[in-house]
C-alpha cells in the first residue's frame, strides 16, 4: 500500500467552534475517522457512550493510563481525556486518515510520539467574540466563562508550533480553511512518506 494514513489534530479554546467544524469535516468526508477519546466527564445532554467519548470513572481511567493503554492524556478543566493507542495506529496502518479532537497538551504529546501527524488549530477572531460567543451558547456560568478566556489566552500561546491557523470568524470561511488544511496535509511530505519511499525504490 502506497498510503499511509494521515493524522489531523485539532485544537481550540473553548467556543471558537470546533466542535460544528468538525462536524462539517465529517459530513464531507465520511472516511475520515474519527479517535473517539475516554473521558471521565459526565456525558452531555445528546451525547452517546462509544460514539462522542468512552465515559469512564476516574479509577478505570487512571487504570487505563497505567496500563499505557493512550497516545497521549491531559487533564482539561479538571477531567482526565485520553486517546486509546490501539485503534489509532490500526485505522493509520489501515491507510485510513484519522481526525483527533484533542487539547494542547495532548496535540504536544501526539508531535512527539507521531512526527507525521498535521495539526491544526483554531482561532477565534478575538477576545470580545469570544466572551460574546461563550454567553450565547448559554452553556456556563459567568465564573466559568471567566475560566475558559483565562485558559483560551494560554493555549492560543501554543498554536505557533502547529501546521495551519485557522480563524472562525464566519463559519463558511472557516470551513473553507478547514478543508484546505485538510486537503494540504494530503500533500506534505512528512504525511506522505510510504509514497515517496515506494516511488523512490521504483527508481532505485
Ligand atoms: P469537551 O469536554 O468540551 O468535549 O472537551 C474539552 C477539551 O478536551 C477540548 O479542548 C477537547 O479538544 C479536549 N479533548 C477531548 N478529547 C481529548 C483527548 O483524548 N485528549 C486530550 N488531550 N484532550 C482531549
Amino acid at each position: 500500500m502506497d498510503r499511509q494514513g494521515i493524522a489531523l489534530v485539532l485544537s481550540a479554546p473553548s467556543g471558537t467552534g470546533k466542535t460544528t467544524l468538525v462536524g462539517m469535516l465529517r459530513e464531507e468526508f465520511p472516511q475520515l475517522c474519527y479517535s473517539i477519546s475516554c473521558t471521565t466527564r459526565a456525558p452531555r445532554q445528546g451525547e452517546v457512550d462509544g460514539k462522542d467519548y468512552h465515559f469512564l470513572s476516574r479509577e478505570k481511567f487512571l487504570r487505563l493510563k497505567d496500563e499505557r493503554y493512550f497516545a497521549e492524556w491531559a487533564e482539561v478543566h479538571g477531567n482526565f481525556y485520553g486517546t486509546p493507542l490501539a485503534p489509532v495506529r490500526e485505522m493509520l496502518e489501515q491507510g485510513r486518515d484519522v481526525l483527533f479532537d484533542i487539547d494542547v497538551q495532548g496535540a504536544r504529546q501526539v508531535k512527539q510520539n507521531l512526527p507525521e501527524a498535521f495539526f491544526v488549530f483554531i482561532l477565534p477572531p478575538g477576545f470580545e467574540e469570544l466572551r460574546r460567543r461563550l454567553h450565547a451558547r448559554g452553556l456556563d456560568s459567568e465564573e466559568v466563562i471567566q475560566r475558559r478566556l483565562a485558559n483560551a489566552g494560554k493555549e492560543m500561546k501554543e498554536a505557533v508550533w502547529y501546521d495551519a491557523l485557522v480563524v472562525n470568524d464566519r463559519l463558511e470561511d472557516a470551513y473553507a480553511r478547514l478543508r484546505a488544511a485538510y486537503q494540504t496535509a494530503t500533500l506534505a511530505p512528512r504525511c506522505r512518506r510510504q509514497m515517496l519511499r515506494a516511488l523512490l525504490e521504483d527508481f532505485a
